[in-house]
């Protein structure tokens, strides 16, 4: 059975799926996405993608493709009509495609572009990365300047999980004017005793859903939270790390630069977090 993808209107196979070649998405990466869990067939912190899309459209003057109940039942429609229990939904949203390439923006004739599609990952909760831990190392951040915007300009983070590979390492975490900014599709987190550290939210870094839902778990469990920059140093020194996405949830940082953190394994905090995360998220999933 071929995966239904949904693109401006209509469910097809993804073999029947067409973009236009002057999709500015395509042409100019003029386009925002949200990747949103699924877990037991439910959606994973929806409110939280949709607010985001919402601020992501406003601040690049996109138009919205649909209503906030319209893209509750695609994505409804796509998990149901690809059978999904534990996987993702991705969705993309761009300016849509004008008869002409040209810098600037089309006007209101020219209609957004409006894509969605699901990934089946069965073993996402059971990842055996939680286990083991990841590796990362350090990179500068040079992307662009706007990062709170969630668009689809993945080159450098593609190049920075390259970068990791080609070190044996799972990903990599950006450095700017000395601190940690974040991973490259990831937030990042050292711990020190109980207390939880973590960059502010700003425009250097993109506001994770996951982000929010896990520093409200950690707080609620009268774990110490400072939202501030840390250096890759401090890290080294930490008694733990993790990194948390919609995807990965919470997940552990073991070793940095080819340094082991901590004793090396997994810690307290971060696995505890995960259980804690992981209950609450599949709880109130929709
Ligand atoms: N930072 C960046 C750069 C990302 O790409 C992502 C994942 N899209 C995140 C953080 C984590 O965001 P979320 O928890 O909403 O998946």
């Amino acid at each position: 059975m071929s995966r239904i993808v949904y693109v401006n209107g209509q469910y097809v196979p993804e073999e029947e799926a067409r973009v236009s070649v002057f999709d500015r998405g395509f042409l100019m990466a003029d386009g925002v996405y949200e990747v949103t869990s699924v877990l037991d067939g439910k959606l994973v912190d929806f409110p939280g993608h949709i607010t985001r899309l919402r601020r992501s459209l406003s601040e690049l003057d996109m138009p919205s493709p649909a209503t906030d109940d319209d893209l509750l039942a695609i994505h409804r429609e796509l998990v149901a009509r690809n059978g999904i229990e534990h996987g993702m939904v991705y969705l993309q949203v761009t300016r849509g495609a004008p008869p002409d390439r040209d810098f600037a923006y089309p006007d209101a004739a020219t209609p957004p572009t409006l894509v969605l599609f699901t990934q089946s990952k069965p073993g996402l909760i059971d990842n055996p990365l939680a286990r083991s831990g990841m590796a990362v190392v350090s990179i500068p951040d040079q992307r662009w300047a706007r990062r709170d915007i969630k668009t689809v300009q993945l080159l450098y983070p593609s190049m920075g999980k390259m970068i990791a590979k080609a070190q044996g390492a799972d990903d990599a975490w950006m450095v700017e004017d000395g601190v940690v900014t974040e991973g490259t599709s990831n937030n990042a987190y050292i711990v020190k005793g109980n207390t939880i550290v973590t960059r502010q939210l700003g425009p250097e870094i993109l506001s994770g859903i996951t982000r929010a839902a896990v520093l409200a778990c950690a707080r609620e469990a009268q774990m110490r939270v400072e939202e501030r920059p840390f250096t890759i140093e401090e890290a080294r020194e930490a008694d733990e790390a993790f990194i948390t996405s919609a995807s990965t949830f919470v997940m552990p940082v073991v070793r940095l630069d080819g340094q082991e953190i901590g004793e090396g394994r997994p810690g307290p905090v971060a696995v505890r977090l995960r259980e804690i995360y992981l209950s609450e998220a599949r709880r109130a999933a929709i």
